[in-house]
């Protein structure tokens, strides 16, 4: 059987960090193994290819979530990364840390080393960013974080101002001084091409003799000797395959794959294991509960100018973006959709943004089939707004339904459970409106198309977003963060409560979903996970 210091389970945003910062030293052996396979594809690299892999099974793991009653009992499709790179390799791109409160929650949860003093190094750490160096950026990292200004279609000005009319002042930089207000989103793109996290950190590095990766591995448990992880057991090939860990297991599987691969190897509920015949390893509650998303609405608008329907669409239009990106590696092709938006308080007397609202200058019918829709816009000019509350109360749950490691887990997602993520919604449907109505944007606006004049009550805008909202794919906490093993699964230094030499590092070890996307705060919390798993192994000799 090979043997290495450290096992990583998947090559996600999270695991090709770390799989780059543990052999960086060149002193210890990592295999990462990843269930996906390459990432050479153009639908990857180049930035709309977005629209394609969302529901393509060769990058896609395709989870289809229960039937939620939030969603009027619809079933979701829940995309997730299932390639080098993970989910970085087929997200929207947008590159936002969320907000310094949401890690002083964290540290305030009994985190400690995880508030926004802490974690800050480490967002700087990840960066190589377009505005250079200063007290709130990094330069020269691997992850290059783009801040578009005039490629962003002319639609997005007249957004920032309508929300100027409406009281929400313009930002230059979310992820700086003032993470509040209307502006662009900063994206991972480096000269026309996506950066997913296997870009970034894992490509330079793939030759060293320290690194092993591994491709179309699928792994199925980690493996125990009492209570100590020694390694794990993978499909590849058509075989079955053992590896072991001399110092550590790290699941970086993300949000689904790190607590289905927990209850696998009989870390969980023990009368959830016991029922599905899987010897209990240590008991553990808490795994796969917590989940939570940000779920978002949007509505539709007709528009009196033209937008990116008009680029996007038409077969010259569609000949004109990929010569245009062919030649200069610019353009729609080159972008990410999500081009503009907000962070806002919604009402008087809250202490930081509760609403996430994003600007796209395309609008796709939704009745296209969610596969191609951005490649099929509607055949008018359109846009559209959404808007998600930034910190959802609700939690669903992933749980294993086999033991079977090939079967999909039940994904709950329980949305829009609680009186506050109602009330959410109620103010996001008003503040959408409010910035419609603004001059800057009326001029503009035909019609709203969806959900139309017709939906106004706060009955009717939650049924309407209950009928039509969404995940916006920021699944995480199913292995949470904490001091209390009943409530908790990991630690402050992300080790598994109630066993030793294994780790969860990705977005399920979140004590709370940050308050905006969640790329930037997973690849930060690998960076710093890094650091942690390399002081031990220095304690331990
Ligand atoms: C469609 C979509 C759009 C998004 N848009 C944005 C955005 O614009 N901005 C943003 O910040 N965030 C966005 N996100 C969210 C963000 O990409 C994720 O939160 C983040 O990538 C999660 O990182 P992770 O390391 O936790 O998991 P992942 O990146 O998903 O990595 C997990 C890896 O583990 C592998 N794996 C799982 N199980 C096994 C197994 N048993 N054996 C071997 N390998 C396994 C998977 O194949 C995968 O490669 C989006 C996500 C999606 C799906």
């Amino acid at each position: 059987m090979k043997q290495y210091d450290y096992i990583i389970v998947g090559a996600g945003s999270a695991g090709c960090v770390l799989a780059r910062r543990l052999t960086d030293s060149g002193q210890h052996s990592v295999l990462l193994i990843e269930a996906g396979g390459s990432d050479a594809s153009p639908r990857i690299g180049v930035p709309v290819g977005y629209a394609l892999t969302f529901r393509d099974p060769r990058f896609n793991w395709m989870y289809q979530a229960e039937a939620d009653p939030g969603f009027a009992g619809r079933t979701a499709h829940w995309p997730r990364g299932k390639v080098l790179g993970g989910s970085s390799a087929i997200n929207a791109m947008v590159f936002a840390r969320g907000q310094p409160g949401d890690y002083d929650d964290w540290c305030a949860a009994g985190n400690g080393g995880w508030g926004w003093q802490d974690v800050l190094p480490y967002f700087k750490r990840l960066e190589d960013h377009a505005l250079g160096a200063s007290e709130f950026h990094g330069s020269g990292g691997p992850v290059h974080v783009h801040a578009p200004s005039s490629e962003v279609h002319p639609l997005c000005s007249a957004f920032i101002a309508a929300c100027a009319e409406a009281g929400i002042p313009r930002t230059d930089d979310f992820n700086g001084a003032q993470p509040e207000g209307a502006g662009l989103w900063q994206v991972n793109i480096r000269k026309g091409v996506r950066e997913s996290s296997a870009r970034a950190y894992l490509r330079p590095v793939r030759a060293r003799s320290q690194l092993s990766v591994l491709l179309r591995a699928h792994v199925l448990k980690v493996n125990f000797s009492g209570t100590r992880a020694t390694g794990v057991q993978y499909r590849h090939g058509g075989e079955l395959h053992q590896a072991s860990a001399r110092r550590e297991v790290i699941l970086a599987a993300g949000a689904i794959g790190s607590p289905q691969l927990l209850e696998l190897s009989g870390v969980g509920d023990p009368q959830r294991l016991t029922d599905l015949g899987i010897p209990v390893v240590a008991a553990a509650s808490a795994v796969g509960e917590g989940l939570q998303d940000h779920v978002c609405v949007s509505y539709f608008y007709r528009s009196k100018v033209p937008t990116l329907n008009e680029e996007l669409g038409p077969l010259s239009g569609k000949i004109k973006a990929a010569l245009r990106y062919a030649l200069r590696r610019d353009g729609p092709l080159a972008m990410s959709v999500n081009q503009a938006g907000a962070f806002v308080r919604s009402r008087a007397g809250l202490a930081r943004p509760n609403l996430h609202i994003y600007f796209n200058p395309a609008s796709y019918s939704t009745d296209t089939g969610e596969s191609h829709r951005l490649m099929s816009p509607d055949p008018f000019p359109g846009f559209l707004m959404s808007f998600n509350t930034c910190r959802p109360t609700s939690r669903g749950s992933v749980h294993i339904r086999s033991a079977d490691a090939f079967a999909q887990p039940a994904i709950q997602p329980n949305s829009i459970a609680t009186p506050e993520d109602i009330a959410d919604v109620y103010e996001g449907a008003r503040t959408l409106r409010r910035i419609a109505a603004a001059s800057a944007l009326a001029q503009v606006i035909a019609a709203e198309r969806l959900p139309g004049p017709a939906v106004t009550s706060d009955e009717q805008v939650l049924e309407d977003f209950r009928a039509r909202g969404g995940s916006v794919y920021h699944a995480s906490c199913t292995c949470a963060m904490g001091p209390d093993p009943r409530t908790h699964v990991v630690d402050a230094r992300l080790r598994v409560h109630g066993v030793t030499g294994l780790r969860v590092v990705d977005a399920s070890v979140f004590p709370n979903v940050t308050s905006a996307n969640t790329n930037a705060p997973v690849m930060m919390v690998a960076e710093k996970a890094s650091d942690l798993i390399l002081e031990d192994a220095r304690a331990a000799g």
